[in-house]
């Protein structure tokens, strides 16, 4: 009996594929190392909420780092570094390899975008002596679930004669921080009995910004009024400075460890910020890779990657040629012969509703980076579908750097679904493939992420970059 036990046993050990909780197979010194890697990411999580933030941390990152800013025909040599600013909003960075550069490049690709609220252009209002500011939400939400939480403002204004001011507010202790109110429950009956979609619609995501009139003036209007004021004061902006400004509404919350043991992190913005900080971690510490290294944190993904900062406009594509060009080379033929990890998060099962995922074929927290060989929606519509020749040289090269890392697609097959960059770029005739960190409450403004699979995305990234 327990000689056909053993024999079974070998078997299964042979023939099964393992998928463990990754801390049975984590020592201490790599949990440590997995934990400590994770303070500096809920650092940079609290200093980076919106894109444009983003860039300025990465920015003083790549300074600090050896990087100089791409020109046109410069010229370039194995182990320089350079880095190209779109707009402010996206940032790509290369490190030139020893290997000529018709060998490819090694792509990373992550985007910084979050749902959020933005605000309208015309945004600011007064009803019934309370001072509002009207938002058009920016991706997918579930919009109930950003009433009663506090919110930071964060972006931009350009003023009438073309001064840009930075506006951040919210996110010190002593700031004041925003709101979009919801109905108490006694009075909600109505409300509560409408579908979860519809109970809170897009024109009730009015935030308010102020509740006491200036104190010369009883015509109504006086609460608006006394709120430009405090704005001309103090960024010396007027009503109509809103139409050329883009100030976007996050939740105020901090990074924070989740559960007894710390194992998790919830943060605003892991998607996909979680993907791009590894693999900005991961170039900045490549030094003199073989292949060229090519990291991309782009803007816009969450509402379809249109727009110049967009992974749609042809801003990495022209990068790539003129960085071929700068090296000798063409920029079609490096292309064809790159590879590129499109660094995107997945969706965690969550045993909450188990309902909604296929068990085998689905991501969990703590079993590693989650490599997506292709997203989609409808029978497979809007994914790139990465090779089994790719996914199978993915796979190797995950093995051989003994990074933790599963399988697993976006939900049960007429559940829903999703895409991200990477069809974009296999369009440009690049191996390219999903690979991410699992997320649980994806969209929601409190994400979570395991500390494990954030670490192994960051060594996945690194072992990519290297090889
Ligand atoms: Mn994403
Ligand atoms: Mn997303």
């Amino acid at each position: 009996m327990s000689e056909t036990k053993s024999a079974a046993k070998e078997l299964r050990e042979k023939l099964f594929m393992q998928r463990k909780n990754g801390f049975y197979r984590l020592s201490d010194e790599e949990a440590e190392a997995c934990y400590s890697f994770c303070e500096d990411y809920k650092e940079f999580m609290d200093r980076s909420k919106i894109e444009r933030e983003v860039v300025v941390y990465t920015l003083d990152l790549l300074k600090k780092s050896g990087y100089t800013e791409f020109k046109c025909g410069m010229q370039l040599k194995a182990g320089d570094k350079v880095y190209l600013n779109n707009r402010d909003k996206a940032v790509i960075m290369a490190v030139i390899g020893s290997e000529p550069i018709e060998a490819g490049v090694r792509l990373c690709a992550a985007h910084i975008d979050s749902p959020r609220l933005d605000m309208k252009q015309n945004p600011i209002y007064e009803d019934t002596e309370m001072a509002y500011f009207k938002t058009h939400y920016y991706g997918g939400i579930k919009k109930y679930q950003w009433t009663a939480i506090p919110l930071s403002l964060h972006g931009v204004v350009v003023k009438a004669d073309g001064e840009r001011v930075p506006v951040c507010v919210g996110e010190d202790e002593s700031d004041p921080v925003f709101c979009v109110s919801d109905l108490l429950p006694h009075l909600a009956n109505a409300q509560m009995s409408k579908p979860l979609a519809k109970g809170i619609t897009g024109e009730q995501l009015n935030i308010i910004i102020g509740s006491r009139p200036f104190k010369d003036d009883e015509e109504s209007g006086a609460v608006k009024l006394n709120i430009l004021n405090i704005l001309f004061e103090k960024y010396g902006i007027t009503e109509a400075d809103f139409i050329s400004a883009e100030l976007e509404a996050v939740p105020a919350f901090k990074a924070r460890d989740i559960g007894f043991d710390r194992s998790m992190i919830g943060a605003y913005g892991h998607d996909d910020k979680v993907c791009a900080y590894t693999a900005l971690r991961a170039t900045v510490e490549c030094e003199a890779p073989k292949h060229t290294v090519v990291t991309v944190l782009t803007d816009k993904e969450e509402i379809g990657s249109d727009g110049n900062t967009g992974l749609c406009s042809a801003y990495l594509e022209y990068f790539i040629h003129d960085l071929a060009e700068a090296l000798g080379s063409n920029g079609r033929a490096v292309l064809s012969a790159s590879e590129c990890l499109s660094a995107d998060v997945n969706a965690a099962f969550d045993p909450t509703f188990p309902e909604v995922n296929e068990k085998n074929n689905c991501a969990y927290i703590n079993k590693g980076v989650c490599i997506t060989k292709y997203t989609g929606a409808r029978g497979k519509s809007g994914t790139s579908d990465a090779s089994a020749e790719f996914t199978g040289r993915i796979r190797r090269l995950m093995d051989a750097q003994n990074v933790i890392w599963q399988t697993g697609e976006l939900g049960k097959v007429d559940e829903g679904g999703g895409g991200t960059v990477a069809a974009y770029i296999a369009n440009l005739d690049v191996d390219t493939i999903d690979m991410g960190v699992p997320v649980i409450s994806m969209h929601a403004p409190y994400e979570i992420v395991s500390k494990l699979d954030t670490y192994m995305a960051y060594k996945a990234f690194a072992a990519f970059i290297a090889d």
